[in-house]
Order: structure tokens, then sequence, then C-alpha cells
């Protein structure tokens, strides 16, 4: 009784969902549960009150049970909340639906003994390196320093992890074979490229709860070409053999007329990292793999995306770009930019993308929000947030990319040759592994604070919003019809993906 779910369907290759609004669900124990999945089989055609869905839905932190029939492949997937080890953790259990539906229940006892399904796992166990004797050299890349920018991305990227961690938290939703993972990674490319639309149609759907789904498009292939970066999406980097392994995957595509002789530059991301790689001159060298995601990714920006942003808003990485340039007409700098504020945002994008000279000047400022100024930058510079000082006194960690002044360390951390490690680093802190429900129990009640900024001449917060103003929060005005003392809450930005609804959702406060 008062078990609350969604249950999941796969039939004709096609998902589907179904779930109560309030999230209700009968237990495994129920005879309804059972019979459900029985009337499922008989009669898979009839569908009321299922609607259709792109991926199966995820393990709310709400939830006892999410139920997952799966007519193509015959098994009910049964994922629940286990807190075995001392914390609670998203596992999932398989069963034949033959044998369910000899059943006339399930016994809660029988499903938490049988063994754990570890999607993500199962794949890397299958996707071990294929030794091809290929063994690249080293890439070292210097990210240089970070921009305001940088700092407001990298609030996008905590703040776009926050309300999807359910996806992200459940080893169903998030390996490499989800479409999930695909969608969530062009997520954080375009994020990380401000390859998106600030809107101010504030009328969205908060919050971010069970029923909702990310929607936008993204490629369904691994391999893509993204900014001039080629995209490689691989199951598992952890290893330089593995990186290799997703290169040679990418051979089709670095071997097309197009390409040759040219410099082929590589972004390749797992579920949990991101690694560089370049193929020049028929050399090919990468980097080290690079925490994209962990159990810290809403609260803290992870070294993978702090680099994944500077290589895509800066020369950082493609340093000779503008002898490349075609478009010949000689535009005031000045001019350039009040050309591209007055752009609607997704011809900005374009614009920048059909010129390096455009592309400089869109990512000189922050696109798309006016005369915004960021004022600190505690994300990119966490030892006291102040980007100022950074170019005389400042040092980077080499293994999170985190900038610091070396007088706000006073010697915390150390330094090896030319190499600097900081404190957080050196005990393990900042480099926390992804853990099914690690996210959430990372970000459960812990303040969001917002970006600080300047907005025509005023000190404001830049605050993400996960609900609806108060005005239109029903259950607020039963209480306080008034809305006295309530915060308003209003939304003034949403972030768009291609015109869709990213999830994230800002408004300006006052700081008190
Ligand atoms: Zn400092
Ligand atoms: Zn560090």
């Amino acid at each position: 009784m008062g078990c609350r779910g969604l249950w999941n369907l796969r039939v004709n290759g096609q998902w589907y969902r179904s779930c109560h609004p309030r999230g209700r669900i009968s237990s495994p124990d129920h005879p309804i549960t059972v019979k459900t999945i029985k009337q499922l089989c008989d009669a898979p055609d009839k569908l009321d009150g299922w609607e259709k869905a792109p991926f199966p839905g995820p393990l709310d932190s709400d939830f006892d049970w999410v139920y997952t029939v799966d007519l193509e492949v015959r098994t009910l997937t049964v994922s629940f909340w286990d807190s075995a080890g001392g914390n609670l953790k998203p596992v999932a259990v398989r069963l034949d639906l033959a044998t369910v539906c000899q059943a006339s229940t399930l016994s809660i006892d029988d499903l938490r003994q049988l063994p754990r399904l570890w999607p993500m796992e199962d794949h890397n166990k299958a996707s071990e390196p294929e030794s091809r004797g290929m063994v690249p050299g080293q890439l070292h890349l210097d990210f240089g320093l970070p921009t305001p920018l940088n700092e407001v991305q990298a609030r996008f990227f905590i703040d776009c992890i926050y309300p999807w961690r359910y996806y992200i938290d459940d080893p169903l939703t998030w390996h490499y074979q989800s479409p999930v993972f695909n969608l969530m990674s062009i997520a954080l490319l375009r994020l990380a490229a401000w390859d998106l639309e600030v809107s101010f149609d504030c009328d969205v759907e908060l919050p971010i709860r069970f029923y909702s789904i990310p929607s936008w498009s993204y490629p369904r292939d691994n391999i893509y070409w993204f900014h001039g970066f080629l995209v490689i999406l691989h199951g598992n980097i952890e290893s330089q053999a593995m990186i290799s392994s997703a290169v040679m995957k990418a051979q089709p595509y670095i071997e097309n007329p197009a390409s040759q002789g040219r410099d082929v530059r590589m972004i390749i991301i797992s579920p949990n990292h991101v690694a560089f790689a370049e193929l020049s001159n028929n050399t090919l060298s990468c980097t080290r793999n690079l925490v994209l995601l962990s159990d810290l990714s809403a609260t803290q920006c992870s070294p993978g995306f702090r680099a994944l942003s500077r290589i895509l808003t800066s020369d950082c990485w493609q340093k000779s770009k503008m002898d490349r340039e075609t478009w010949q007409h000689k535009i005031p700098f000045e001019m350039l930019q009040l050309i591209m504020q007055k752009l609607e945002p997704r011809d900005a994008v374009a614009f920048s993308q059909a010129s390096f000279t455009a592309e400089r000047c869109y990512y000189a400022s922050l696109p798309q929000l006016g005369d915004m100024g960021v004022r600190t930058s505690p994300l990119l510079v966490p030892c006291c947030g102040r980007r100022g000082g950074l170019e005389e006194g400042g040092i980077v960690c080499s293994t999170c990319y985190a900038w610091m002044h070396s007088d706000c360390i006073d010697g915390q951390g150390q330094a090896f040759i030319d190499q600097y490690v900081c404190a957080n680093c050196q005990t393990g802190e900042s480099s926390a592994g992804h853990h099914p429900g690690g996210i959430q129990r990372d970000s459960r009640r812990k303040r969001r604070p917002g970006c600080q900024v300047r907005l025509e001449g005023s000190s404001k917060l830049l605050q993400v919003r996960l609900l609806k103003p108060a005005h239109l929060r029903p259950s607020l005005r039963f209480f306080r019809p008034d809305l006295s003392g309530v915060p308003p809450e209003l939304i003034t930005y949403t972030i768009r993906f291609n015109g869709t609804f990213s999830g994230l959702a800002y408004g300006l406060d006052d700081e008190h």
C-alpha cells in the first residue's frame, strides 16, 4: 500500500510509460502487479493509459518500484532502492516474463535476493580494448585562464545535471547503449560550446520530476562532427588502449576525403569520462581521461567539463584558426559585437560557426545575456572566487583544472616539477567516481548558490529555478492566498536546445 513508481513498456520497438499523476503504483506482492503484466503479454496492443516515450523512465528518489516490461526480449526488470552497505542506491533485477506470468504475486524478499543487473559493467566487459598496435603519443593541452563565460557554463553544467540526476544515477538509463547517454552528451557539448538559446519565454514545465522527459534532439550516431571536432561516444575510456580503440572506431570518418590532409581533433566521451585526441600527420596523440561526471557533478564543475568548455570557446587547442578565415569583410570588433547582440539566438550561434572572426567575438562576452557581467567565479576559481590576479599569481591544478591564487592556497597542495596538484585532489576529495545514486546522495539538501552577476549597474544573483514562480504554484496559494513574505522566484531566462526546453530556468534575485 502507498507505493510509488512507474511502468515502462517496450513493444514493437517503441517505448511507452505509464505513471499515476502522483506516482502511485502497486507493490510487487500485490496481485494487481502480476495481473497487469499478464494483461500486457496477452494484449500488447491495448495501451490505454500508456504514453509514448523515447526511452524508459528512471528510478526517482521518491519511487519504491519501477517495472520495465520488455515484450521484445520477454523480460521484466524491477528497479528499486537498496540500502545494502549503508548507502541507498538504485538497483535492478531481471526476470523472465514466462516465469512471472506463472506466479500470482512477486515476493519482495525474493526480488531482493536476486543477482543485480549492471548494464554498464556488462558493456565494459564486452568492450575490452583490442590491441591494434597503435600506441598514441601524449597530447598536452594548455586550457588557459577561464573566462567569465566559462563560469556561467560551469553553473549551467551543475544545474543541468541536478534536475536530470535520476537518469544519470540509474544504471538502467545511464550506460553506453542507452539513448539517455547520447542525449545528455549533446546537452553537455552544447552547454560547453554555448550552442544554446537564452529565451525569455518562461512558460516552461517545472519542476523536472519523474514525469519529465528530456526531449531535445540528439544525434543517434555515436560518432559525429560538432563545432569542427569529431565527437566519439565510447563505452569506457579508462585506459589509453580504450581511448585508442575509440579512435579506431572513427577511422571511416577520419579517412573521409573531406578531412584528408587536415588535422582531426577528437572529443571522446564515455558515460563518466572525456578525453581529447588529435590525428596530425598520421600521428595520433591523446590526453589522459578526465572525469566528466562524478557523484559531485550536481554541485561542483567536473574537470572534464572545465576542459570541454575551454576547448569549445577558445583557441586553446586550435591556435592557428584565424589563417583559415575565408570571410574577408573587415568589421570593427565593437560593430561585430553589436550585430551579434541583435541577432536572434540561433542566428548568433550559426554566425559564430560560419566565421572564425565572428566565433571569437561570440565567445568574448556572455552571448545572448545583454551586458550581464560575472562578478565572481567560485566554480572555476574555488579558492576565493576572484578571477582577478590569476594572470600574475594564478596556479592551475593539473588534475582538476581548478585555478587558484598562490596567495590563497598558502602552501597547500604540492608542486611536482612544473605541475601543481591541489589539496582536494591530493586527498582524493575532488576525484570521486560516479556511483549509482551518487549524484542524488551528494546533492541532497544542499543549497544551490546562484552566480553573482552585474546587470545594468546593479548586483544580482543569477539563480536557478527548480519550481514555477510562486504565484503559479497552487499549493502555495492554498496556504497563503496573498503570498505575503513568499519570494516571487520569477523566471527571467530559460535555456533551450534548438527551441526545446533544457530543464534550465533562471531568475535574477537581489542579494541579501
Ligand atoms: Zn583566491
Ligand atoms: Zn585539483
